[in-house]
């Protein structure tokens, strides 16, 4: 550990996050879920998405762009089809509420399109899958993101996307589920903000300065004008954020990006696609069909025998047995978050008191 890191448990952080949420106003439940959520990213070893968040959804609030102890509103019911509106309420309710929708449709139909559109950022989106998966759904996730272009598109030198999210969650009977979640640029913005916080490089191929020539410098990214990521997979990758502008926001009536937008606030629209296995039993058994799936594709040689292969969601289940012992927090992410505290009128002394205690 560096000096100036902080390491807490996981249960002390949460209290400091459900602590700065109280004072700004979020009702008892708001607050746990989104310190389930932001605590939980950082647990999977997705800080981009942890509580290093908080400081931007302070400033938002604080702007007057962020809705405390919201609820997304139905929009639209047909058959299997909801689509609701967040209204710029925080993600992590938004979120939660429109996966139980979802849910409780496709155990109705054997599978539900939910949209949820105009949420505040929802997150790791792979926490969604899980929560789908928890209720044994199958559920595919599309996700725009209206925010400050970030992302070149292929062929392009300018930032004109942004990270736009996808994931895939499939339950396993008795064992740990698949879940897919990834942003279609090569990092997501949080990770270029972590390194830029850490002092450390953006990997190579990842990044454009502001006049599209490659960098390893984070600071491009966040500089005026801003640089821009670079898609994953090339064309392939752009061609996927494309449609999570399409299916995750313009199919539901929520936004699509055609500029920087006015306000710091993140909005995610996301299409939610629930199927519920138990429809298809009787076409035999999905998890044997898996089962034998993996078995094999875990027979190939390893490229490295220490690492073998991994499944999606397996490197976040050891990440989570490794914090929960600890997360470390680095030094400029932890003043970030005591200032946010200021701010709220908590107070970094408070913020401390919760989220070093000893558990
Ligand atoms: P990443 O590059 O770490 O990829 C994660 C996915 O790849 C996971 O499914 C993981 O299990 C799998 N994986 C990782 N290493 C693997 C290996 N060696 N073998 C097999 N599978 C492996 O993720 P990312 O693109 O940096 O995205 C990080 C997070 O950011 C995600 O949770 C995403 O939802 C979130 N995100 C959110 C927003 C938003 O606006 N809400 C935008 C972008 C990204």
């Amino acid at each position: 550990m560096k000096s100036s890191e902080v390491v807490v448990h996981h249960q002390a952080l949460s209290a400091a996050v459900r602590a700065l949420f109280s004072q700004a106003g979020s009702d008892q439940r708001e607050a746990e879920l989104v310190a389930a959520q932001l605590v939980g990213a950082n647990l999977t070893g997705h800080d981009s998405h942890g509580v290093g968040m908080v400081p931007r959804y302070v400033e938002v609030l604080l702007a007057g762009d962020l809705l405390l102890n919201a609820h997304p509103s139905p929009v639209m019911e047909a058959g299997a089809i909801r689509v609701l509106d967040a209204g710029y309420g925080l993600g992590q309710v938004a979120g939660y509420e429109a996966m139980e929708i979802a849910i409780c449709a496709a155990k109705q139909h054997g599978l539900s399109l939910t949209g949820l559109r105009n949420s505040h950022h929802l997150g790791r989106i792979g926490h969604w899958a899980e929560q789908a998966v928890s209720a044994g759904m199958i559920s595919l996730h599309f996700v725009n993101v209206i925010s400050i272009p970030m992302v070149a598109p292929f062929g392009g030198r300018q930032a004109r996307l942004v990270t736009n999210p996808i994931a895939i969650g499939v339950p396993r009977d008795g064992k740990p589920p698949l879940i897919l979640d990834f942003a279609t640029s090569k990092i997501a913005v949080g990770k270029a903000r972590v390194a830029l916080n850490e002092g450390k490089q953006v990997p190579r191929d990842s990044l454009l300065d502001s006049d599209g020539e490659p960098s390893l410098d984070p600071a491009d990214l966040f500089a005026t004008p801003n640089g821009a990521l670079l898609p994953f997979g090339d064309h392939k990758g752009s061609g996927l954020a494309l449609m999570c502008e399409i299916l995750g926001a313009a199919l539901i009536g929520g936004p699509v990006l055609s500029g920087p937008p006015a306000s710091r606030r993140i909005i995610n629209n996301m299409l939610t696609i629930a199927i519920d296995p138990a429809f298809f039993a009787a076409h035999g058994s999905l998890d044997d069909s898996i089962t034998q799936l993996l078995d094999w594709v875990r027979s190939a040689k390893p490229v490295d025998p220490a690492k073998g292969i991994l499944f999606a969601g397996e490197p976040e289940r050891a990440q989570r047995k490794r914090r929960e012992s600890g997360i470390v927090v680095d030094a400029t992410t932890w003043a970030e978050l005591e200032h946010a505290a200021d701010l709220v009128g908590l107070g970094a002394e408070a913020w401390n008191q919760h989220a070093r205690a000893a558990v």
